[in-house]
């Protein structure tokens, strides 16, 4: 049995080669001329930077995370987390919850008097059950940690209004912390969140890639880069997937580039499912890359929630991350800057981009002007799923339809799910054991 597979980021990599583990024959049809996706990194200058944005490894699902370890096996540089969010001038611990004594007075007061009556006040059941995500927001953290952080950073990394999207994929997987936490961390007993992520693994060698890379390894002879799929059509038993010059045939198709480009390959797709994939919301990314001469502080990345500060809302130090990234006394600085993708920073000048995050930078007392030896920019058009209030009737009926024809959804903007690697990885390894 041949399988197409359609894009050849992380999920098509990964399927591709457990497929091919199995014995079975496969293809893979990449548009890009790399492979990779929003896992490639780029070498220059001896700086070597993620372009789709600061990738660590880390999972709570074992089997995942140590598929992941063996593959960068011997390229491997482990590191504890060391986050924060830059608030008023300050480093605040991350997550935010367990850094409340690191804020002024006053910001404290008010997250953790926000906090506890709220947290009464749901008790008592005087507080319907949220049914946007701002809502789940204030439901869970109270009005003051609402609105110091969550509010204003996940407005500036989504670039949608919180009260307009959905908060399914929140319920769950961000639990309210324990009031013994929030008082813990009000007034300085440490106290530490999301604790699967406290301890992350990063290429020493080549950046992200390198985990791509080293996955595709045995499937190498059967990628093809530069096939941009532009109709797939059932004839008879098999599929046929084109790029306008070439047909390529195979028993099975799957899908792991974005819903938005399969479905104009499709002949005679229902309205219905146009529309809904029309409406699916989603954001862009630009990444802007700069390599210093001199030191960085000792973070791994600081989340910027005020709009006030620049528009880029997380700043990475991947030089922490791997001592190999950058040339000997030198450090790399990874600014990222969420976008709509038809807004003014899609048509803002790469010189423009830099120019504003190494002033924002210097205002930050993180480095100078003159401090730059390397700066480069890379743009992503699929960044990150956004959760509107319509996503899952959205969804439902793009999933139904591509299940009838017989196409399945396997990777983040395929299943349009926030998937990071880990969850790609599973989607990958749940599909082909069935
Ligand atoms: C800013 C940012 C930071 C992240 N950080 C982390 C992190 O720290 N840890 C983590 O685990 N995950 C992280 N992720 C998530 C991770 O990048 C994704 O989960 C993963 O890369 C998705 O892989 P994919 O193969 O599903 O999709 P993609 O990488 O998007 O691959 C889809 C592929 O399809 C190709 N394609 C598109 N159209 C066509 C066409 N017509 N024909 C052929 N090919 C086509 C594309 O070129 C692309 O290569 C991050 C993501 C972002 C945006």
């Amino acid at each position: 049995m041949k399988t197409a597979i359609l894009g050849g980021g992380l999920s098509g990599l990964t399927l591709a080669r457990l497929l091919l583990e199995r014995g079975e024959e496969v293809v893979v049809l990449e548009a890009e001329p790399v492979y990779g996706g929003l896992c490639r990194s780029k070498s220059e200058q001896g700086f070597t930077f993620d372009i789709g944005g600061s990738h660590i490894i880390f999972s709570r699902d074992e089997e995942v995370l140590d598929f992941m370890r063996r593959m960068i096996a011997g390229n491997e540089q482990r590191n504890n987390r060391n986050t924060k969010i830059f608030y008023k001038k300050k480093y605040i611990k991350y997550p935010f919850e367990n850094g409340l004594s690191d804020l002024p007075p006053e910001d404290r007061f008010a997250c953790v008097n926000g906090f506890i009556k709220n947290l009464i006040a749901v008790e008592k059941g005087e507080i319907p059950a949220p049914s946007n995500f701002r809502e789940w927001i204030y439901y869970t953290f109270g009005s003051g940690i609402a609105e110091c952080y969550m509010v204003p950073y996940n407005e500036k990394i989504w670039k949608y209004p919180t009260d307009h999207m959905s908060h399914h994929w929140v319920d769950g997987r961000i639990p309210r912390p324990p009031i013994e936490d929030v008082i813990k961390s009000a007034i300085g007993i440490s106290t530490e969140g999301y604790t699967h992520q406290s301890v992350f693994s990063y290429p020493l060698d080549g950046g992200i890639e390198s985990l791509v890379q080293a996955i595709a390894e045995p499937v190498e002879p059967f990628i093809r880069t530069g096939f941009r799929v532009s109709s797939v059509t059932k004839s008879g038993a098999k599929w046929k997937i084109s790029n306008g010059d070439e047909n390529i045939l195979a028993d099975q198709c799957l899908c792991t580039m974005p819903i938005q480009h399969l479905l104009p390959c499709l002949k005679s797709v229902p309205a219905e499912v146009t529309h809904a994939a029309d409406a699916l919301k989603y954001n862009s990314l630009v990444s802007i890359m700069i390599g210093i001469k001199g030191q960085v502080p000792a973070i791994s990345w600081f989340y910027i929630p005020d709009p006030e500060v620049g528009r880029t809302n997380r700043i990475s130090f991947p030089s922490g991350y791997s001592r190999h990234v950058a040339p000997s006394g030198c450090s790399a600085i990874l600014a990222e800057i969420t976008h709509q993708p038809d807004d003014e920073v899609a048509s803002q000048s790469n010189n423009e981009l830099v120019q504003e995050v190494v002033e924002m930078l210097q205002n930050m007392q993180i480095m100078k002007a003159d401090q730059v030896v390397y700066s480069s920019v890379e743009r992503q058009p699929f960044a990150y799923v956004v959760y509107d209030i319509d996503y899952l009737k959205n969804i439902a009926i793009i999933r139904h339809y591509c299940r009838e024809i017989g196409i399945p959804l396997i990777g983040r903007f395929a299943q349009f799910e926030y998937l990071n690697m880990d969850g790609c990885i599973r989607s990958a390894m749940d599909f082909v054991a069935g």
